[in-house]
């Protein structure tokens, strides 16, 4: 079995030096701990190492890691495509959607969710055809329109860099998105404070700190033998 508290070691530490590089706090990064690929014993032991932010990316997986963990107190995040038709088995069993990157699924989130629901806006910074997310140039209008939908609480932005080991091209992905989100924050709307930037996964978590990230998704490496 994987040793979880070396890895949570390594991940404090390398995480660590990257706060100390820009002069940030550790409290201004929740580490979401992304069980998806990973087993109900796995997660227990991630939660015992005080992990407190857990992420899914299915409807399936959610519900399985809930019953397992309903005696803890746990905020779940969704992270990755949320089917529209999937949405009533989802939005009311999390605390945040780091996923929203399209009006159906706004307005379904509206019909079926029971209290406001913390959103990240997902973006789509590096224009690649196969991710989700919204492209910049749309990000204003969007933003706009979700005022119609007032269970939605635009808390951020959320993105996935391009699979690259070019730092140059993740660190400007990472920018790229925080000058959009400052810009939207700039704004001060009620319903899109969006203060928060979910960015930085087990490859990139690192450079994503330096540029501003207050949410990182880990997974392999909090998990990996
Ligand atoms: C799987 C996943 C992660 C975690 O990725 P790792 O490389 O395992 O750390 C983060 N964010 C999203 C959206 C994911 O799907």
């Amino acid at each position: 079995m994987a040793d979880i508290h070396k890895n949570v070691l390594q991940l404090e530490e390398k995480l660590n030096q990257s706060l100390e590089t820009v002069d940030r706090k550790r409290s201004e990064v929740q580490v979401i701990a992304v069980t998806k690929s990973v087993s109900i014993e796995l997660t227990k032991a991630i939660v015992q190492e005080g992990f407190r932010h857990l992420a899914e990316n299915r409807p399936e997986g959610l519900a399985l890691k809930q019953e397992a963990l309903a005696d803890q107190e746990i905020s779940w995040h969704f992270i990755g495509n949320l089917q529209t038709r999937k949405v009533k088995n989802v939005i009311n069993r999390i605390d945040y959607l780091h996923s929203l990157d399209r009006l159906s699924l706004a307005k379904e989130i509206e019909k079926r969710a029971e209290a406001t629901i913390s959103c990240f806006v997902q973006v789509n910074v590096s224009g690649e055809a196969t991710k989700s997310g919204v492209h910049p140039d749309e990000l204003d209008e969007f933003i706009q329109q979700l005022a119609d939908y007032p269970k939605i609480k635009v808390i951020g932005l959320m993105t996935m860099a391009p699979l690259t080991a070019d730092t140059a091209i993740l660190r400007t992905t990472f920018a790229t998105l925080k000058e959009c989100q400052r810009k939207i924050a700039e704004k001060a709307l009620s319903y899109a404070p969006c203060t928060e930037l979910s960015m930085g996964m087990s490859e990139d978590y690192q450079i994503a700190v330096e540029e501003g990230a207050t949410y990182i998704r880990v997974g392999t490496s909090l998990f990996k033998d």
